[in-house]
């Protein structure tokens, strides 16, 4: 790869590092959580805020250079790295403030939940996040936020409050309800296509404690428990929230993962029906600290070849439970599997108007998750997906997860995952803050 030219100048004019090809950190900071994506940037500019992320801008314009931005590095589809472009990377800008009094948190743009979590549990405060530690809190947000407590205080994004932006043409603006409504719109749901998001606010909720953890059923009960799942769900209790993946054992025998959350203080009726469930070989449900809850999923960070497919779903009847068990056998081998997040409770709370999301009328989001480690399994574990998610189509509301998407999805798919109507005005809002379309290593909003 041709060195670019002026990367000292880079340098001397960032308060952050540049890392370059010939750097011993290199291919650490250019790996992502996909192992299956390989791009060689041809810098690497760790920003440590507003300044150095317009200076990053400024310097991939004047070069004609791709422009990708880091947060935690988790998208499936890779777009935080670029073959040779700029990395706009935000890794080293980590940190959470908390006002413990006004219930806010400010995370600064690269901080993932590993930071977020603990500084708020400090002050027995919590929001809605993912589930796994290492990922971008503002990645995450910016795209929806599914996790541990979506049916008590809906998507990550429902609670953002606050931004601070630095547009591609270097201008930083904030948006609030006050102040740039509309971008605060687009900001939950429609990810980082308008700017750099160098710190973004949450609204906070006092909570410690929660019954949570993991229930495992295996084997034939595997078809019941998944209905039983579906069943919990579609009681659409408040202060439970509750994922199920669906998997198969070293021994190729179908196996269910349940991941209950629950919040209030009565004795739950809903949790004793999962238990109950048949094919129960495994009960790890307890009650725990909120930090304990955030770390019943773990993922191997830059090690799996993933490849995801998914659909919003209207329901879950039997027939496409059936349709879920025979496509896991079909995969036939361990890693990976199916994920189904339930989206009942307070995401149905608000509407078309609080933000650019367009799945809350979807009961379920299912997606497809290959994960493998062998390179010449690439195309079957591809294929395996991709057939997964097209058995799903009948049940589908026509878009998927932005937060789960390759690379490959068509723009239809994106536009589908907003709906017609939010995305012309997602459009209009891109031509706006982005004309050119830098921010496009994303799920892509064309400009108007
Ligand atoms: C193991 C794993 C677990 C996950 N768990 C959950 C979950 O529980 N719930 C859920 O909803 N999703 C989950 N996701 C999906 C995740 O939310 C998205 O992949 C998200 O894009 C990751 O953000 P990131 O910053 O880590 O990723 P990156 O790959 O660094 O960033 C992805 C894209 O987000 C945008 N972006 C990131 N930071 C910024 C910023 N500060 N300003 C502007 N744009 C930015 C950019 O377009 C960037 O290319 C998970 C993904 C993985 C791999």
């Amino acid at each position: 790869m041709t060195a670019v030219e002026g990367v000292d100048e880079l340098r001397r004019s960032l308060a952050g590092p540049v890392v370059e090809p010939a750097a011993a950190e290199y291919d650490a900071a250019r790996r992502g959580f996909n192992a299956l994506i390989d791009r060689r940037p041809a810098v690497i500019a760790r920003c440590l805020g507003p300044e150095d992320v317009a200076t990053a801008f400024e310097f991939a314009r004047a070069r004609g250079l791709e422009v990708a931005v880091r947060g935690g590095g988790h998208n499936p589809a890779g777009h935080c790295v670029v073959e040779g472009g700029l990395v706009i990377d935000l890794s080293l800008l980590r940190s959470v403030e908390v006002d413990g009094d006004a219930r806010i948190a400010r995370a600064a743009g690269g901080s993932t939940w590993l930071d977020f979590d603990p500084a708020t549990q400090a002050f027995g405060l919590v929001t809605p996040g993912g589930v796994v530690g290492s990922t971008g809190v503002c990645g995450l947000a910016l795209g929806g936020g599914i996790g541990h407590l979506t049916a008590q205080y809906g998507l990550t994004c429902d609670n953002l409050v606050g931004a601070e932006l630095v547009t591609p043409d270097g201008e930083v603006i904030h948006a609030s309800e006050d102040e740039n409504a509309e971008l605060l719109w687009g900001l939950r749901g429609a990810g980082g296509n308008f700017g750099v998001a160098t710190r973004l606010e949450f609204r906070l909720y006092p909570l410690e404690h929660v019954t949570g953890g993991a229930l495992a059923y295996a084997g034939a009960g595997v078809r019941d428990a998944l209905r039983r799942f579906r069943d919990v769900a579609a009681g659409a209790p408040r202060d439970l929230s509750c994922q199920a993946s669906l998997s198969v054992d070293e021994s190729l025998a179908p196996t269910l993962v349940v991941l209950p959350c629950h919040t209030g203080t009565e004795p739950d009726s809903e949790l004793r029906a999962l238990r109950a469930a048949p094919g129960l070989v495994e009960d790890g449900v307890g009650t725990h600290t909120f930090l304990e809850q955030q770390r019943v999923v773990d993922s191997a960070y830059g090690e799996n070849r993933h490849y995801w497919k998914g659909h919003f779903v209207r329901e879950l009847p039997d027939e496409l439970i059936d349709e879920l068990v025979a496509r896991i056998m079909a995969l036939g081998r361990p890693p990976g599997g199916i994920l189904i997040e339930s989206l009942h409770g307070a995401p149905k709370d608000a509407d078309s108007s609080a933000g650019a999301v367009g799945f809350r009328e979807a009961a379920f989001n299912i997606s497809a998750q290959a994960v493998w480690l062998d390179p010449t399994l690439d195309e079957q574990s591809i294929e395996w997906a991709r057939e997964t998610a097209a058995a799903l189509e009948p049940w589908s509301l026509g878009g998927g997860y932005v937060n789960y998407m390759q690379a490959d999805e068509p723009i239809e798919r994106v536009r589908a995952a907003f709906g017609a109507e939010a995305f012309d005005r997602l459009r209009a809002l891109k031509r706006r803050y982005d004309p050119e379309n830098v921010l496009r290593r994303n799920q892509n909003i064309p400009p108007a």
